[in-house]
């Protein structure tokens, strides 16, 4: 068979007989279940961190019968296995029982609960084998490229095999379970508890299937420290959890095969052997509290360290202004100064600041310095050189949101992340250049830079929502995390009966 050309098949007769479903999240028992992406690839080996022998006991889906494997297992595709179809979406009708098609989940917000929607996907007869040719079809026939889509067919086969090599095969998805420690494919973080394999887009997908407060559990104790006293865990616990289910609204990986990715792109995510007893309990003491502004939940975003004042959503990433991310004084000192003017910003970063109890990588957030050559400005900008830069705005956190470069050419950067990046990755854009500068009307800031620029700066992130420097500082004043979080975010209300089984 030639699958570089355009192939045509009954998509209705396909999916007739293969009835596929991408279902992930649930909820168990009244408790949300949710499928974090741990690794996808050809062939994932699960091994035991320490020397233990651990037995793997795998379930597939379609089939109620259980197997057990002992020792290391790898799981791999088989080959000639994986062939998904491009389609052409024709309408999503919601989800019966009693139909065919194409089941896909996704997340809603509705009457204050968070619900599982079904939702049956209906394609155009006409489908693709090969990516390229289903591009060329729709330019051709001006279809907008959304509506064109992958179709995993989940029931491929995989192999598992073990330490002593024998195979078995087996239908996906299923679920792989043991209750040793194991890491997958080489990381060092280690897992037990639930698997759930898949095969999407032809390749293997490996996700940790558990309790919503379990993973609050493996993001916190790698965002605030382990030592942080209890009420910064809290304050941490609870916009761990809101941003967990504002991502899951979100629906961006619906048509990965998980709910959310275990990496900055979603919440970093490392399991549960590298919990201590504070994390568990500011975890339980919080169950299933969440962050909600007039009846929907909040983006709960947050980050190390503002620098004294909070920013607004819309300076940092523009969009509608969000009444509850509008910026707030973290350190009441910072109140004095309007850091959105140079000569005042300066000033705030060169003040002295210091409290009791910080440790050193609060102290390098609040405070830093860093320097950077003409010539490496130049290049991280694409230009030959630059002769002059502008500051044309800094936010109400200080930090510069649009900046010029001029030179051998014009640069215009409207991104504090990408402001950063010019710089050679600075920990935040609320800096300022050493040196002379001048001011016009506007106040736009010029500054011709010498061969080497020095830098002095605040704050570690994009500053917008929870700051975790203060949370901790505020914390170990004896500030409890509700009074610390509706700092961050005002106006808001903290709610725990928001779970709802849709079925
Ligand atoms: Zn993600
Ligand atoms: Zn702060």
């Amino acid at each position: 068979m030639r699958y570089d050309i355009l192939v045509k098949v009954s998509l209705y007769l396909l999916l007739s007989l293969l009835c596929v479903s991408a279902q992930a999240a649930d909820y168990v028992n009244g408790e949300l279940f949710l499928e974090v992406n741990l690794a996808s690839g050809d062939h994932i080996r699960f091994k035991p961190v320490s020397s233990s022998n651990p037995s793997f006991t795998v379930t597939e889906e379609s089939l109620p019968v259980v197997r057990d494997v002992l020792g290391e297992i790898t799981v791999g595709v088989v080959s000639g296995n994986g062939i998904s179809y491009w389609g052409i979406l024709k309408s999503a009708e919601p989800w019966s029982e009693q139909e065919e098609g194409y089941k896909r989940e996704y997340f809603a917000w509705q009457d204050s609960c968070l619900v599982i929607k079904r939702e049956n996907l209906i394609f155009e007869d006409t489908s693709f084998t090969a990516p390229d040719a289903a591009k060329s079809y729709i330019k051709a026939n001006r279809i907008p490229e959304s509506k064109l889509m992958n179709i995993p067919l989940i029931n491929s086969t995989v192999s598992i095999i073990s330490a002593n090599g024998d195979q078995l095969y087996c239908e996906t998805p299923l679920k792989i379970h043991t209750d040793t420690p194991v890491s997958l494919s080489g990381s060092d973080l280690a897992y037990s508890g639930d698997f759930i394999v898949k095969c999407v887009n032809g390749q293997l997908v490996i996700n940790h299937f558990l309790p919503l407060e379990e993973y609050v559990g493996g993001v916190i104790q790698n965002e605030i420290g382990n030592n942080a006293p209890l009420e910064a865990l809290k304050a941490q616990a609870v916009s761990a959890r809101t941003h967990a289910i504002s991502l899951l609204l979100y629906n961006r990986h619906k048509d990965d095969g998980y709910d959310l990715c275990n990496s900055t792109h979603c919440q970093v995510y490392k399991g549960k052997y590298l919990l201590n007893d504070a994390i568990l309990q500011a975890v339980s003491e919080t169950k299933d509290q969440i962050m909600t502004y007039q009846g929907k939940v909040i983006d709960a975003t947050y980050s190390s360290c503002c620098g004294g004042k909070t920013d607004s959503s819309q300076n940092i990433w523009n969009g509608l202004p969000k009444p509850y991310l509008m910026g707030s004084v973290c350190i009441p000192e910072a109140g004095n100064y309007d850091l959105s003017l140079e000569k005042q910003a300066r000033e705030w970063i060169d003040s002295s600041i210091g409290f009791s109890g910080m440790s050193s990588w609060e102290q390098k957030s609040l405070s830093w310095r860093a320097s950077i050559s003409r010539y490496s400005l130049a290049s991280n900008l694409g230009l030959g050189y630059v002769n002059r830069i502008v500051i044309a705005k800094r936010g109400y956190s200080g930090r510069i949101t649009d900046m010029y470069f001029l030179g051998s050419g014009t640069v215009h950067l409207t991104s504090e992340y990408k402001i950063r990046q010019a710089f050679g990755g600075t920990k935040s854009s609320f800096f300022y250049i050493t040196g002379e500068y001048s001011q016009d009307g506007n106040g736009n800031v010029t500054v011709y830079p010498h061969n080497t620029m020095f830098l002095r700066g605040r704050g570690s992130g994009h500053g917008v929502g929870m700051c975790q420097v203060g949370t901790l500082r505020r914390a170990r004043m004896g500030e409890d995390y509700q009074k610390i979080l509706t700092l961050y975010y005002p106006g808001i209300d903290f709610v725990s009966n928001w779970k709802h089984d849709a079925r």
